[in-house]
């Protein structure tokens, strides 16, 4: 579970997240929707510590998140996958390189161990035909699906989404969304920041509408885009469908 405790965000003076309060229980699949700027991505960075907050509070599973030895960082990004718009694969190892590097060096498994796990992981996205290619050489949905079996690898109990699709052509978008909607299915919990409506709707368990920093609206799916409660919501939802 992953529950924020009145947690505000500052950059210098400027409030970018201004007390949210939000429990996400395990096995839910959370939607992020609001409009640029309004603090998505700060949101879900401060849950594996991308970012520190400034106060409140961040629980994993109940547990503080605040102030954390390396060790216990270590563990906590372990347990909480992410991946971001841009993919960011390491340019110069190859797409199964770029899933055993972590398996060995940080989570000491062997070479062979961390090999099977890789060819699991890239047959799970679809790309084991793939796996000795370097990121250059794929397409930009086949790199998204890399990173996401790269999230995947230390078998993360939580896995947070930054725009996953928003970097992609659009022929490839669908091709991400089909891992991420088996992945729903999984039963692990996915917080995902997405301008994918479509996916929102019929993935999320509930939708969480931010807005300037503050979250104005949480709602199953149908009652989010059928009838949103909050103005701000509704002007939102007018702009983007
Ligand atoms: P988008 O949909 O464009 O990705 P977002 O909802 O993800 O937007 P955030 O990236 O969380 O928004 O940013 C929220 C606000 O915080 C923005 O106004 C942004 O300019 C500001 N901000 C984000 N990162 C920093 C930073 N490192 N330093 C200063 N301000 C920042
Ligand atoms: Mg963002």
């Amino acid at each position: 579970s992953v529950t924020f405790c009145d947690v505000v965000k500052r950059y210098g003076d400027r409030p970018v997240l201004k007390g949210v309060s939000l429990s996400i229980t395990p096995g839910e699949v959370v939607a992020i929707l609001g409009p640029s700027g309004s603090g998505k991505s700060t949101l879900i960075r401060l849950i594996n510590q991308l970012e520190t907050l400034t106060s409140g509070e961040i629980l994993i599973d109940g547990k503080p998140t605040r102030q954390l030895s390396r060790r216990a960082l270590r563990q906590l990004r372990s347990r909480v996958g992410f991946v971001f718009q841009q993919f960011n694969l390491y340019a110069h190892l190859t797409a199964r390189q770029n899933i055993t590097l972590a398996l060995e060096q940080v989570h000491g498994w062997s070479s062979a161990q961390a090999q099977t796990r890789a060819g699991a992981l890239l047959s799970q996205v679809g790309m084991a035909d793939k796996a000795d290619q370097y990121p250059d050489t794929l397409s930009g949905g086949q790199q998204q699906r890399v990173a996401i079996a790269r999230a995947l690898a230390s078998s993360p109990q939580i896995v947070l989404f930054d725009e996953p699709t928003s970097a992609l052509d659009p022929e490839m978008i669908g091709e991400v969304l089909l891992v991420m909607k088996a992945l729903a299915h999984s039963g692990i919990t996915m917080i995902v920041v997405t301008h994918e409506m479509q996916f929102a709707r019929e993935i999320a368990d509930r939708v969480v509408f931010i807005d300037e920093g503050q979250i104005l609206e949480v709602a199953p799916p149908e009652q989010f885009f059928q009838h949103p409660a909050h103005p701000r919501a509704r002007r939102f939802l007018q702009k983007v469908l």
